[in-house]
């Protein structure tokens, strides 16, 4: 079966729980194109519970940011998988660079994290992608590989369908300079045949794979109609409802 694209959006640090229901009203009033594209908004714990209740009955997704792989405990400041649960959220992003980058995400803890969530029904979005000086010192696909083995390691053939891989070019994230359509597909093949390898024959074909680095409205086509790219995960421009309902009618268009 032809994978869906998908468009993802990833708010990080950004809508008040009254703002989030201001934006997803005003969502919802658009036409998406859902049978077309899978729609997935991951927005800040505080506006879990609103976003999924305004929601129940969209065909939009849900997701967090982030989430401790223990059950519970003396982990101040930290949300379990349970409590992701208890909002009806569906997705979490896993991996982000920017968790990588300022708050000690390791390959090890985002395995972890995968596990965790797997085992408590969430869908994980994984990031994956390499900084600048990687790229310029050759070492993308190392660096992918690396961090594919530490979220992947433990996971099972069955559970591929479940996640979802971004590939996001750490130097490419909010920077307003995307990777061109050639350097995204590379490496959404790269991605591809080592789910191959890791996983058997045809791995690679069944997972959707999203972009995400910089990607708005004036960029979007030229990378969406790449098959290869199944998507993407989006965080500036998923701020506004126009400029991301855009972005799934451009998907959808491509599809
Ligand atoms: C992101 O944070 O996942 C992202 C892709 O951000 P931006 O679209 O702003 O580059």
């Amino acid at each position: 079966m032809p994978r869906k694209k998908v468009i993802a959006g990833n708010w990080k640090m950004h809508k008040t729980v009254q703002e989030s229901e201001q934006f997803v009203k005003n969502l919802i009033s658009k036409s998406l194109n859902t049978q077309k594209v899978g729609v997935i908004l991951c927005v800040p714990f505080t506006s879990l519970f609103q976003t999924s209740k305004l929601l129940s009955d969209a065909p939009v997704g849900v997701g967090a940011q982030n989430m401790h792989w223990e059950e519970q405990g003396a982990f101040t400041g930290e949300i379990s998988p349970g409590m992701l649960n208890a909002v009806d959220c569906e997705y979490v992003i896993l991996g982000h660079s920017e968790r990588r980058q300022y708050y000690t995400e390791t390959d090890e803890t985002v395995g972890k994290k995968v596990q965790s969530a797997l085992a408590h029904d969430l869908k994980p979005i994984v990031c994956i992608g390499e900084s600048l000086e990687q790229r310029e010192a050759g070492q993308v696909e190392e660096v992918l590989d690396r961090q594919l083995r530490g979220a992947m390691d433990q996971v099972e053939a069955n559970e591929l369908e479940r996640i979802t891989l971004a590939y996001e070019p750490v130097w490419a994230i909010g920077t307003g300079v995307n990777a061109t359509p050639e350097q995204a597909v590379e490496s959404h093949r790269f991605i591809r045949a080592w789910l191959d390898e890791a996983f058997g024959e045809g791995s690679g074909a069944a997972m959707t794979v999203l972009y995400g680095g910089s990607m708005k409205p004036a960029n979007a086509e030229t990378l969406l109609v790449h098959d290869d790219i199944d998507g993407g995960l989006i965080g500036g421009a998923s701020l506004k409802e126009d400029a991301f309902a855009e972005l799934v009618s451009i998907a959808a268009k491509v599809s």
